[in-house]
């Protein structure tokens, strides 16, 4: 547990929190997970950690305030979702100018080889979860944030500003955003943690996503009934469930899963219904 020294300035116990952030990333990074996080992830996330701290002192953001369990059940819980968009969703090696390769011979060749980055659209991202996080272990994807609430925009704006980080924070529901012309079905990935039941999230999500394309729900344990509820919905959307995994962090995150459900039929224009009616008559 953190804790501020009497006297400390308020400068002071901000550079304290985010060196203690730093040092228990690594700490819990090589307890916990099975790949590494890079010096440069690392401080970015400890950055996060500093703001998120003082700016939940002004609005309510988290219910999560000990460092240790924010980069458990925040940090590394969405960096593992972001693990499996990334063998989802490869980065690709780009091309350099002079690279000596045979796709090169031919203008249409290299154009076709330069690598397009992946759109994800985090549905309910609040303080950033796992949208933000996602974004800086997994920088060449590109990020969209979709949130209700605009003080928890004007929270990630700030963040994406000074962490230098080009990501998108949308003030809209998703249920206008799958009706916009540029959003519907163009995305390649929807991700979501603790926002709505399967049936209504996948109202939520499904439109948005071009055929094609793969929903990742972050889920509890009660998973399989949620799935099987979803029939209907899954059906009406053209969607399926590929695969649910297990997601296998420290004991205070225990429980958590990840469904994988594939897009494979374009979504009726009656999808999604107006804003608030997914929540109130689920399909
Ligand atoms: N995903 C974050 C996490 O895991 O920490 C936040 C979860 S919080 C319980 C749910 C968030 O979803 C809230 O910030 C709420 O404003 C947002 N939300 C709920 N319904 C929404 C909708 N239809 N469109 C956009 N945001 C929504």
């Amino acid at each position: 547990m953190y804790k501020k020294n009497a006297g400390d300035s308020q400068e002071n116990i901000h550079k304290n929190i985010q060196e203690y952030f730093m040092s228990k990333i690594h700490e819990l990074a090589s307890e916990y997970l099975d790949f590494s996080v890079e010096e440069q992830q690392a401080h970015a996330l400890s950055m996060y950690g500093k703001y998120l701290l003082s700016w939940n002192e002004r609005m309510n953001l988290t219910a999560v305030t000990d460092p240790r369990q924010i980069i458990l059940k925040h940090f590394f819980d969405s960096a593992i979702l972001s693990l499996k968009l990334s063998a989802i969703f490869p980065a690709l090696p780009s091309l350099a100018p002079d690279d000596d390769s045979s796709t090169r011979s031919s203008p249409a060749a290299s154009l076709s080889a330069v690598p397009v980055p992946p759109h994800i659209i985090d549905i309910g991202t609040g303080a950033g979860f796992p949208g933000m996080v996602i974004k800086i272990m997994q920088p060449h994807m590109k990020m969209t944030l979709v949130e209700a609430s605009a003080k928890k925009i004007s929270f990630l704006e700030h963040v994406a500003c000074a962490l230098e980080l080009d990501v998108a924070c949308l003030h809209i529901r998703a249920e206008d955003l799958g009706r916009r012309s540029d959003f519907r079905e163009k995305a390649d990935g929807v991700v979501s943690r603790a926002v709505a039941d399967l049936p209504v999230l996948l109202e939520y999500a499904i439109p948005l996503l071009k055929v094609g394309g793969y929903f990742v729900a972050a889920k509890g344990q009660k998973v399989f009934e949620e799935i099987e509820r979803a029939g209907h919905a899954l059906e009406v959307f053209g969607a399926c469930v590929e695969d649910v995994c297990e997601v296998n962090l420290a004991p205070e995150a225990k429980g958590h899963v990840l469904v994988v459900i594939k897009k494979i039929m374009p979504t009726s224009c009656s999808y999604p219904r107006r804003a608030g009616q997914p929540a109130k008559k689920p399909l």
